[in-house]
This record gives structure tokens, C-alpha cells and sequence, in this order.
């Protein structure tokens, strides 16, 4: 038996003690699983579509008491938390509309009838990570759920408290029993449970490029199913030709969101030569009002980092002699609070331009032309998100076609909507989530022929 004592980042004092499963009660949840699923695949698609907005409408009756508890575990913003909440009602809300609608074809061909079947997967784990604890786990759950399979999930260590949450209100909200699971408990245990146990057919799994490959290497066993959304390094692309105002007043929150713990982050800010000392201006005036403060403050657009472990990380970014061109305001006293800073790198060699930090950290790089941004956009492993920044519409649809990731956004920072693909290329990830494709990510594709010669 092992728990956990999860620490207000805001107070650092202890918010309460969590049971952490072990291989045995994971293979119990498991199997569990695995039972419900017989029936929950055959339940009619109406019914499941009900069940699903039943689950929805409950989740926006409790957006509230479900965003103070993100405030209190995670530190989130009041204002951030309850989009969290949100977003989960809406991407319940998109799926309910699947069950209906998940035909296959019927193709044409001699002697009979060919037709393909959208099968469910059987029990899907879905391995969270700390930094956005209630829509990560509903972009795994809602189309597992509506495709008909079964969930075990395993929320983050440092982050459990919304999760378990969401369990409750599943089963209040009449999905069956065993359908769907919330499992508090180390990745080492619980989550590498679910990539050795043969009755979970699919892993869904958002975290670390690191232990993504290493998920990736375990699922090659059973040659199982998996989606990954791992780290990224993404470039806000901003041409002399912009509305530089504007890119510059956008800029603090598409990096320092969620104290820049955001795998979108455009954590690299790529600047026109002849625009730079206009935007640096204007960015460190819009740095220095950002706001960094008590998260349940409705005023609040910046929280403390999740942890001291976190706080250390980001830290080891910085040593002496780092190029810190200025930094904004964090409050003082208790809690991880890190200031928002901007570093000014002569060249793109430096670790922190280059990794993924995690933290309210964002590099400034002058480029040349369009043909050198685009390059220095995809020297990275990564490719997850980005923006680009141009009155010049042919532009911004060449840059948007030729930088190698899976979200981007021109003149403006805003990439995540539900019904919207969202996905990395290279080591960012692979595989998509939300949007209409996101289905077959949970369904296999059956193809049946059936003789009508008699
Ligand atoms: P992490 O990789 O340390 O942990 C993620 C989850 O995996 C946790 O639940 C953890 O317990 C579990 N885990 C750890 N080791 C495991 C193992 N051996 N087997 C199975 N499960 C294991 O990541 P983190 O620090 O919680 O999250 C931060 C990372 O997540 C960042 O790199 C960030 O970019 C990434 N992220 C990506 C996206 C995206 O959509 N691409 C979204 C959010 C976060």
C-alpha cells in the first residue's frame, strides 16, 4: 500500500493523501474493464449517445467545484480551470453525436456485398500528464467511450484530484459500472501496467518525449495500438509586415499560459530582423503587465509551477550568464512561483532555445527572410504548434504550408478546438486527437464480404 501527498503549488502545504494502485488492483480494474466492455459495445447507439450527454450535462452542473479543485491541486488559474471543465462538457457533448454515426461502407463489388464495420478496440489506458489533467484525459475518454469501448485512466501523480472527480460523476450520470475507470497510481506501476497487459488493446499516452518512446518500444510487443502527444518547442513566427502591436501583445499568454507548462507553448519567438527592437518594446511592456498572481483571482493570467521538482527543472535552464534580455513580476512569499522570462540568445546553439523547459521561459531570435524562418522553425525534433504573423496572406499560407508541425495558427495563438484534428508531427507525437477523425483512432475497420450467388 503506498500514497501520496499532494502539495498546494500555491501554499506548498499538503492537500490530501491519495492511494496509489498497485499491479494487482490495476490487473483487478483491468479485467473489470474488460467484463463491461461486453456489454457496453452492444449497448444501442441512442442509449450510449444519451448516457454520453447525460455525463456532459452533469460535468457543466459541476464546472465550478471541478475548476476550484484544479485550482487547489494544480495551481491553474480560476479563469483557465474552468475552460478545462468546460472543454471537457463539449468534447462529452461533440462524441454523444457519434454512436449514431458510425457507419461504415459499402463498397461495390462482384458477386455479393462488401461492407466495412467500425469496431471498438475493447479497453483503452489512457496515461495523463500533470499540465492540463481535465481536457488531456477528455480527449482520450469521450471518443473511447463513444465508440463503443471501455477506459481505465491513469491521471498524473502530482494531479488525481479532477480526474477521480470525473469518475464519480460518470458512474451518477448512469454509465455502467467498470465502463469507465480512474486509476490514481506511479506511471512505473500503473501505467506501464496497461502497456504490458494483453486486455488493454490501446494506449493512449500524452507526456514526455522520453517516456513516450518508451511506451512505444512496450507496445511493439503486442504490436498494440497507440496515439501518442508528446513535447514541443514551437515557433511564433512574427514578419516585419504584421501587426506587430497585436503580436506583441499576444505574445506573453501563447507562452506564459499556464506558467508556460503547455506542450503548445511558442516557447521560440522568431522576429524580422528590421521589426526587432519594435516588437521587443512593446513585448516588454506586455511581459512586465502580465499577470502573475494568486490563481484563484479571477484577474489572475499566470499561476505558480506545479511543483519544486518543476521549479528546480526550470531553474537548471538559467544558470549564470544566461542572456535574460527582461523578466516580469512573481509574487513573493510561499508557493513555485517563477517570473516570466525572456531570454535573448546570440544564436540558435543554446539549450534553452533549443529543449523543451516546461516553464515561463521564452527565447528571442531575429531572422532574415521568409526562407530563414522556416528553416530556423523546423530545426527542432519537435513540430506540435505555432503561429505566423503577416498581412501578407500568400505568405502566411507558403510559411503555414512549409513549417512542420501539427497546429498552427496565423495571426493569432489560438490552435486547440474540439472539433479540430490536434496532433504532432516528428517527436512530437503521433497519431491525431479531437476533430471527426478521432474515432477511427478507437475503432478497428472491419471488412465483410458477404456471397449473394446463393
Ligand atoms: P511524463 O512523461 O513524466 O508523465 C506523463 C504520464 O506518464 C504520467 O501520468 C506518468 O505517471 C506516466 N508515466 C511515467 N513513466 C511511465 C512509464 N514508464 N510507463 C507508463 N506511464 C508512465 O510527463 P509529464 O511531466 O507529466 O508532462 C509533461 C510533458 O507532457 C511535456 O513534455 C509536455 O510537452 C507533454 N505534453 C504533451 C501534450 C501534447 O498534446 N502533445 C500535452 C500536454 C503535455
Amino acid at each position: 500500500m503506498s500514497n501520496y501527498t499532494i502539495i498546494s503549488p500555491v501554499t506548498e502545504k499538503p492537500v490530501q493523501d491519495i492511494h496509489l494502485a498497485d499491479v494487482t488492483e490495476t490487473d483487478a480494474i483491468i479485467l473489470k474493464a474488460a467484463h463491461a466492455f461486453e456489454s457496453w459495445r452492444k449497448v444501442n447507439p441512442g442509449d450510449r449517445a444519451r448516457i454520453l450527454r447525460a455525463f456532459a450535462s452533469l460535468v457543466d452542473s459541476h464546472i465550478e467545484e471541478l475548476a476550484q479543485l484544479e485550482v487547489l491541486n494544480s495551481g491553474h488559474t480560476i479563469g483557465n480551470a474552468r475552460w478545462e471543465a468546460g472543454n471537457v462538457r463539449d468534447v462529452l457533448n461533440y462524441y454523444s453525436a457519434a454512436p449514431e454515426r458510425l457507419f461504415g461502407r459499402q463498397i461495390p463489388v462482384p458477386n455479393g456485398i462488401d461492407i466495412t464495420f467500425k469496431e471498438p478496440l475493447g479497453v483503452i489506458g489512457i496515461i495523463v500528464p500533470w499540465n492540463f489533467p481535465m481536457p488531456i484525459a477528455g480527449w482520450g475518454f469521450g471518443p473511447a467511450l463513444a465508440a463503443g469501448n471501455t477506459v481505465v485512466l491513469k491521471p498524473a501523480e502530482l494531479t488525481p484530484l479532477t480526474a477521480i472527480r470525473l469518475g464519480e460523476l460518470a458512474l451518477q450520470a448512469g454509465i455502467p459500472e467498470g465502463v469507465f475507470n480512474v486509476i490514481p497510481g506511479k506511471g512505473s506501476v500503473v501505467g506501464d501496467r496497461f502497456v504490458t497487459h494483453p486486455l488493454v488493446r490501446k494506449i493512449v499516452f500524452t507526456g514526455s518525449t522520453g517516456v513516450g518512446k518508451q511506451i512505444m518500444r512496450g507496445c511493439a510487443d503486442q504490436v498494440k495500438r497507440l496515439t501518442l502527444e508528446l513535447g514541443g518547442k514551437s515557433a511564433n513566427i512574427i514578419f516585419a509586415d504584421a501587426d506587430i502591436e497585436k503580436a506583441a501583445a499576444g505574445a506573453p499568454g501563447a507562452v506564459f499560459d499556464n506558467a508556460g507548462q503547455d506542450c503548445c507553448a511558442r516557447s521560440r519567438i522568431l522576429i524580422q530582423r528590421s521589426a526587432y527592437d519594435k516588437f521587443m518594446e512593446l513585448f516588454e511592456v506586455a511581459v512586465k503587465k502580465f499577470r502573475v498572481e494568486d490563481p484563484s483571482l479571477d484577474t489572475a493570467e499566470m499561476g505558480p509551477l506545479i511543483s519544486s521538482t518543476q521549479y528546480a527543472r526550470v531553474s537548471e535552464f538559467l544558470p549564470e550568464g544566461t542572456p535574460i534580455a527582461f523578466q516580469g513580476s512573481k509574487p513573493t512569499g510561499p508557493g513555485y512561483w517563477f517570473a516570466p522570462t525572456v531570454l535573448a540568445p546570440k544564436d540558435s546553439k543554446d539549450r534553452a532555445y533549443r529543449e523543451e523547459i516546461f516553464g515561463p521561459v521564452v527565447s528571442v531570435l531575429p531572422f532574415e527572410d521568409e526562407a530563414d524562418a522556416i528553416r530556423i522553425a523546423n530545426d527542432s525534433e519537435y513540430g506540435l504548434s505555432g503561429s505566423i504573423w503577416s498581412r501578407d496572406l500568400a505568405r502566411a499560407v507558403r510559411v503555414s504550408r512549409a513549417v512542420e508541425a501539427g497546429n498552427l495558427s496565423v495571426n493569432s495563438n489560438s490552435s486547440v478546438r474540439y472539433w479540430t484534428p490536434f496532433g504532432g508531427y516528428k517527436q512530437s507525437g503521433l497519431g491525431r486527437e479531437l476533430g471527426p477523425d478521432a474515432l477511427d483512432a478507437f475503432t478497428e475497420t472491419k471488412n465483410v464480404f458477404f456471397d449473394t450467388q446463393g
